[in-house]
């Protein structure tokens, strides 16, 4: 079997991929309602809030255009906090609306200083929404969203956080926090096909809905949240998905929480091991060093790009290339969702024989 190791999309387990093949029901239904009713409240606790997360049918970037469309309105001021290219791709789609975006943006590779956000929103007290992504899959980061989010949140403005790689993998406590708008894809960390995007909305998100005067039609979200008074979507959600997102979820909270961010942790922590010992360097200081992906340099001699097509075509092992700025610069290994020991250790065992073939001195 294939070792998909990219940061989504990610592995399904096979009681996910069975419950796929379900036969469709009726969306508008009552065993879709008792689907839907169950998955909602399932990620209230994944997501650790109060709010019900709401389903958006599409990928993560959906979810970031939904969060821009129904919080802003045209001519808003934003501030972007943006440390790869998941970051750009928010400013860009809120300054594609209309929004008028102040960027705050930080090497790729480096994690953003919250003192800086803090100067940022000094110097421009227009701002009424900081986007930020907590974890940049791009470059293998997590920003410290907990020291940021309380210096927005007592600025008084709203925060809206693309936490698509991170929520289901890493602890995102989103109402202790404060996040006002937070996204997440089913791709990443929950262990399902692509195809759904989840964000929940704080009152205060609510309140900003209600001025906010971006167009927006499929992707409002007043529309979501009453049609999901009835177990319903407003539109005719992806039926398979949502019923394999409830397999998932049970697995999730029967594993627990706390256990699926210290397994995380685990192998965040063994990849960057691995990879040291290999003789390789890490894109990311490790005090930022994401547990849901890893970055890794491609120095001396190596070329990232021979070396995962020698991984895929002799090891059946898939890793990511870089993107962007980093793009023959780096090579990315995702350990995210389903996931355990052994299919790093491969991923080793490949990289000893691999890397000297794709140019690597050591
Ligand atoms: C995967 C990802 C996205 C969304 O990408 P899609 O291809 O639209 O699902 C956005 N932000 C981050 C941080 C991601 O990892």
């Amino acid at each position: 079997m294939q070792n998909l190791r990219i940061p989504g999309p990610t592995p399904c387990p096979p009681e996910v991929l069975q419950a796929m093949g379900h036969q469709m029901i009726n969306h508008r239904g009552v065993e879709f309602a008792d689907a839907l009713k169950d998955v909602t409240s399932k990620m209230k606790k994944v997501f650790q809030t109060q709010a019900d997360p709401m389903l958006i049918t599409g990928s993560g970037t959906a979810g970031l255009e939904t969060a821009v469309v129904n919080m802003l309105s045209p001519g808003d001021t934003v501030l972007s906090v943006s440390i790869g290219v998941f970051g750009e791709r928010f400013a860009k789609i809120a300054e594609t609306y209309g929004a008028n975006v102040v960027a705050l943006n930080f090497p790729h590779g480096q994690a953003a200083n919250p003192s800086s956000v803090a100067e940022a929103l000094k110097r421009n007290p227009a701002v009424k929404a900081v986007l930020v992504t907590h974890n940049e899959t791009s470059t293998g980061i997590t920003n410290d969203l907990g020291a940021i989010a309380k210096i927005v949140k007592s600025a008084g403005k709203l925060l809206l956080v693309d936490c698509i790689s991170s929520l289901g993998s890493i602890d995102v406590p989103v109402d202790e926090w404060g996040i006002d708008v937070a996204i997440s894809g089913s791709q990443k960390g929950w262990m399902v096909p692509p195809g759904m995007a989840m964000v929940a909305v704080s009152e205060a998100g609510w309140q900003a809905y209600a001025e906010a005067r971006m167009p927006r039609f499929y992707l409002d979200l007043g529309k979501a949240r009453k049609s999901l008074e009835k177990g319903q979507t407003p539109w005719t959600p992806n039926v398979s998905a949502v019923l394999a997102f409830r397999i998932a979820l049970d697995m999730m909270l029967a594993e627990g929480l706390e256990n699926i961010f210290a397994r995380h942790r685990r192998m965040g922590q063994f990849t960057r091991d691995g990879i040291k010992a290999l003789g390789l360097t890490l894109l990311a200081d490790e005090q930022y060093a994401s547990n849901t992906v890893t970055s890794v340099v491609a120095d001396r001699g190596l070329d990232p790009k021979k070396l995962n097509k020698i991984m895929r075509e002799e090891f059946d092992i898939v890793l990511a290339g870089g993107q962007g700025p980093l793009e023959g610069k780096i090579f990315r290994i995702g350990h995210l969702g389903l996931v355990k020991e052994a299919d790093i250790q491969a991923v080793f065992d490949a990289l000893k024989i691999a890397l000297p073939k794709a140019g690597f001195t050591g």
